[in-house]
């Protein structure tokens, strides 16, 4: 599927001409040619920003004119567009041989840092799985929007207080490009409002061979209530809120119709795109085709993934508001409001519109996101289907391994796996030996490095923020010279601070976590970091809370609170830590995958049982906070998890790292080869093309 986007008006030399397009498809993201590439054009730009786009806009003409004579630069520039040629021509795996593509849609998606058009967990996925889909040859293509105001910018504060910043992005700075209609000018989408049509831009983001649509309606067509719809992702207003799925269900179909393009199968990647389904009822019922059959069409090729058992992430509107929005569409389908209502409602009769109930309804396979979840959501929504057998089925999450294994690692892997380990990546059987193969000196060296990299990205970062606090100059020196100790054992915990993920649990008994960290000859350090939705004073609480315990004299230096946590701080945490702290109160943790990340790197997951991890969990490759053990009292079972996560750290996991190197060293490489066969996203793919993809797609 080639998707023509307007072109740019950078002029580059002749022989460097096909360089926009190293910029423009996002494979670079996991092609380590492509960035070694982006490296040697001007080294300190590249690493100062990580965006290739700042490449080609800020470097100077001269500057091209002599690379396009450098033979050095003329080399890693063909090994860069040789990497993206085989993997666009790459052979196509997927097994899925529907006539047209899968459709995905995601409120968010998460691909790289310069492209900030995500919250968290759910942006992360969506981005490795467009990633995935391109690396297999699944025909897929993505929709979602792009956000003026991104999700926010966090800033901490002196006292600990979370600011939220909204800066107005420039998209001409990010790798997305509008998309190109017939006559040469940018494709534009009409969704039927009230008393007015709202109209949004087409943007497109290349992820390898899969194109990703993003709407915006900050365009000079719309007036200035319309241009905010696209403003901010999971913003509070619950109209504008509802103004979003709207759009994104149903303009993102006409967006997709707009490009001539047919799906045979569609994902509802969460509930919030759940009103796609309304655009596809019209579209059966302008080809004549009664309502009831059209709701039986529409749902056979259509696949809902439910993300969270919490009550904030399964959308629900009341009914009056929706009636506004949706009033003229039932018109057109010739049924009451009374019917969409119904088939929206959680509970019989009455209620408000469930965004979740609807894509249940609306769908013909559905899964949570791990065993463990699947069967929670079974338990959340057996009511709904009152005594029919359960239907949430299980496709446990998994990661990208090119975009989060670190680079000294995935050296290792081709010298010791050989340079075709990516053909492998779920055979357990290779991996266990391939880490046979590899010698612990080597493996250890390799983690060294990629922590090292860690310890000088927190000292920048908090340098950085110290300075902003107008600390004396001799702290902020401090801070970015002597922060973190290299060879401390290192433990991070990064995710969302939603309160069911417990971020303070560490802090339950100060005096004895103080002994923990500071006992002489075996010092052991935390790196936090996380954002709080700005709606949820809980969170930020938690925030404030580990900020003013790490300023504290007994813990500086041992605890450290990144800022702004996105996919850059994300990639240098699992790439350097030790070992990944997990502590949320079972079972809300749908699946997690940050410990997935963190154990492909070698760094073993100290975790409760929540999530992916009671599937990966096997006594050699991490440790079970808590042990299982359930309270129905939530108080009562922090007590009990917080004592065991002590228990962990004084009686093994400290004593390991420190006095049995060899042993540490077995529990990382058995990390690896448990973590990253079973968890790795292609794994993932696959699953949802057999047990969704195909089936949807035959169903038609
Ligand atoms: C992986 C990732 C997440 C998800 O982490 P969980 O363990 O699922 O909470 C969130 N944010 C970023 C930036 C990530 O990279």
């Amino acid at each position: 599927m080639q998707i023509p986007t307007l072109p740019s008006s950078i002029v580059l030399p002749r022989e460097l001409s096909r360089f926009t397009e190293l910029v423009y498809n996002l494979h670079w993201t996991w092609s380590a040619a492509a960035r070694d590439c982006f490296a040697f054009v001007q080294p300190a730009l590249w690493a100062a920003t990580g965006n290739p786009v700042d490449l080609l806009q800020r470097v100077p003409a001269a500057r091209w004119q002599a690379l396009a004579r450098d033979v050095k630069f003329l080399r890693a520039y063909g090994r860069a567009l040789a990497a993206l040629d085989s993997h666009l021509a790459g052979p196509r795996t997927s097994g899925y041989d529907a006539r047209g593509p899968v459709a995905y849609f995601c409120m968010e998606y998460g691909w790289h840092e310069c492209l900030p058009v995500m919250s968290g967990g759910l942006g992360v996925l969506a981005g490795d799985h467009t990633k995935t889909a391109s690396d297999i040859g699944l025909p897929f293509v993505g929709v979602g929007m792009l956000y003026r105001n991104g999700f926010f910018i966090q800033q901490l504060e002196p006292s600990g207080r979370q600011a939220n910043l909204f800066p107005r992005h420039d998209f001409s700075r990010w790798p997305v490009r509008p998309v190109a209609g017939k006559n040469g000018r940018e494709v534009i989408v009409g969704v039927e409002f009230p008393g007015r049509v709202v109209r949004a831009k087409v943007w497109l983001v290349q992820v390898g061979r899969v194109p990703v649509l993003l709407l915006d309606t900050d365009i000079a067509q719309n007036c200035v209530g319309d241009r905010a719809i696209t403003g901010q992702l999971y913003c509070r207003g619950r109209e504008v809120r509802l103004c979003q799925e709207r759009l994104v269900g149903i303009g993102g179909v006409r967006a997709l119709r707009a490009l001539g393009i047919k799906p045979a199968a569609w994902h509802l990647n969460e509930g919030h795109c759940a009103f796609l389904q309304i655009e596809r009822l019209r579209e059966l019922k302008k080809r004549g085709v009664k309502f009831d059959a059209a709701c039986r069409r529409i749902t056979a090729n259509t696949v809902f993934t439910t993300h969270t058992p919490v009550p904030a992430g399964n959308e629900q509107f009341d009914p009056a508001l929706v009636e506004k929005y949706f009033a003229g569409d039932c018109r057109e389908l010739g049924v009451r409001f009374k019917r969409l209502h119904e088939m929206a409602l959680e509970h019989p009769k009455r209620g408000p519109v469930n965004l979740t109930a609807l894509a249940l309804r609306l769908s013909s396979w559905t899964n949570g996101v791990s065993k463990l979840n699947a069967k929670v959501e079974n338990d959340v929504w057996r009511h709904f289907w009152r005594g029919k057998p359960d239907r949430i089925q299980a496709v446990t999450n998994g990661v990208h391994v090119d975009t989060w294994l670190g680079s000294e690692l995935a050296a290792l892997f081709d010298r010791y796996g050989g340079p075709d380990w990516r053909l492998s990546l779920s055979d357990a059987a290779f991996w266990r030996a391939t880490m046979a193969r590899i010698p612990d000196s080597a493996i250890w060296a390799a983690h060294a490095a990629q922590k090292r990299r860690l310890v000088e990205f927190c000292r920048e970062r908090t340098a950085a923020m110290r300075a902003r606090h107008s600390a004396a100059p001799e702290d902020v020196l401090a801070a970015a010279m002597r922060l973190l100790d290299p060879d401390a054992l290192t433990i991070g915990f990064a995710r969302r601070f939603a309160t069911y993920k417990r971020a303070d649990l560490l802090f339950s008994d100060p005096k004895r976590l103080q002994r923990i960290v500071n006992r002489s000859g075996r010092p052991v350090q935390f790196v936090f970091a996380g954002k709080a939705h700005p709606e949820d004073g809980g969170g930020q609480e938690l925030l404030r809370r580990i900020f003013q315990w790490a300023e504290r004299p007994e813990f500086r230096g041992r605890i450290v609170l990144l800022e702004e946590y996105d996919i850059a701080v994300a990639r240098r945490l699992v790439q350097g830590v030790d070992v990944w702290l997990n502590n949320p109160q079972r079972p809300l943790e749908a699946s997690g995958t940050s410990g997935q990340k963190a154990g492909i790197n070698g760094a073993p997951n100290c975790s409760v049982l929540d999530g992916w991890w009671p599937e990966a969990y096997d006594g050699t490759n991490g440790w079970d906070i808590g042990a299982g053990r359930e309270f129905a009292n939530p108080k009562r079972q922090a007590r009990h998890d917080a004592s065991s996560l002590y228990e962990l750290l004084e009686r093994d996991i400290v004593p390991r790292y420190y006095k049995n190197r060899a042993a540490w060293i077995a529990t990382m490489k058995a990390s690896i080869a448990t973590v990253l066969p079973q968890f790795n996203s292609e794994r993932m793919l696959r699953d949802y093309v057999q047990q969704g993809y195909g089936p949807a797609a035959g169903r038609i």
